[in-house]
């Protein structure tokens, strides 16, 4: 089976900043993969090149063994992507967010309303759907882009500082709706600077610090 991500000797410069030297990993179907490491490291630079969003320097990126340069058309049909910042429409509603977002991606009206409830139920966002996003807290505006993330049942969801700014409280709530989704068969690739967030979640774990992985094992190792 192809791994779900594979990124080999990856290179990004920015005029005079080396933003990624050299990064190579690999996440298996149905992992949960922590990119940790501190600010500037080029944690999202590098998810930025497997999103199709920055074209790399030099390297290879598959996902589910698509070559993202080559093909990424096909490679982002494969990929969801929860961004640093929140991505959201104030003035749309929870659920004609998600239903935007599902036209984005040519998703059939009846399909789109049916997973767009399932969504809305697993993510515990039914009472606020009909609600315009302009009054979400904090979590639940985080819990409604991993909705938009998800919506066109990727292989891979892609997740960068998922509870960043949160408290205690929603960042327990987002991590246990990762370990719901890791379980059910989705693979997750999360960046984070929060020791206690890798170590809660992740299976395999790479250490990134100046465009380089320094260390990779799981947590515990
Ligand atoms: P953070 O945790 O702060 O998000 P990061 O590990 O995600 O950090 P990157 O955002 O990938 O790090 O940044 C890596 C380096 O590249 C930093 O020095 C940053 O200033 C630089 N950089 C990132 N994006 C750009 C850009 N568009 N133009 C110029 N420099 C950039």
């Amino acid at each position: 089976m192809a791994a779900a991500v594979l990124i080999q000797n990856l290179q990004k410069r920015y005029g005079d900043v080396h933003a990624v030297k050299d990064i190579s990993l690999q996440v298996e179907p149905g992992q949960i993969f922590g990119l940790l490491g501190p600010n500037g490291a080029g944690k999202t630079t590098t998810i930025r090149c497997l999103c199709t969003l920055t074209a790399p320097d030099a390297g290879k990126i598959e996902v589910s063994g698509i070559s993202v340069l080559n093909n990424p058309r096909a490679a982002r049909r494969r990929i969801g992507y929860v961004a640093q910042e929140v991505a959201l429409d104030k003035v749309l509603t929870g659920q004609e967010l998600l239903q935007l977002q599902a036209d984005l991606y040519h998703i059939p009206k009846p399909v789109a309303k049916k997973r767009i409830n399932k969504l809305l139920d697993i993510l515990q966002l039914k009472e606020y759907a009909h609600k315009k996003t302009g009054i979400y807290s904090g979590g639940l505006r985080r819990r409604l882009d991993l909705a938009a993330g998800l919506l066109h049942q990727p292989d891979v969801l892609v997740l960068d500082e998922p509870t960043v700014g949160l408290d205690i409280e929603s960042r327990f709530v987002v991590w246990e709706l990762l370990q719901k989704l890791r379980d059910s068969g989705t693979t997750l690739l999360i960046t984070s600077h929060y020791l206690e967030e890798i170590d809660a979640l992740a299976d395999q774990v790479a250490i990134i610090d100046k465009g380089l992985i320094i260390a990779e094992g799981t947590p515990s190792q």
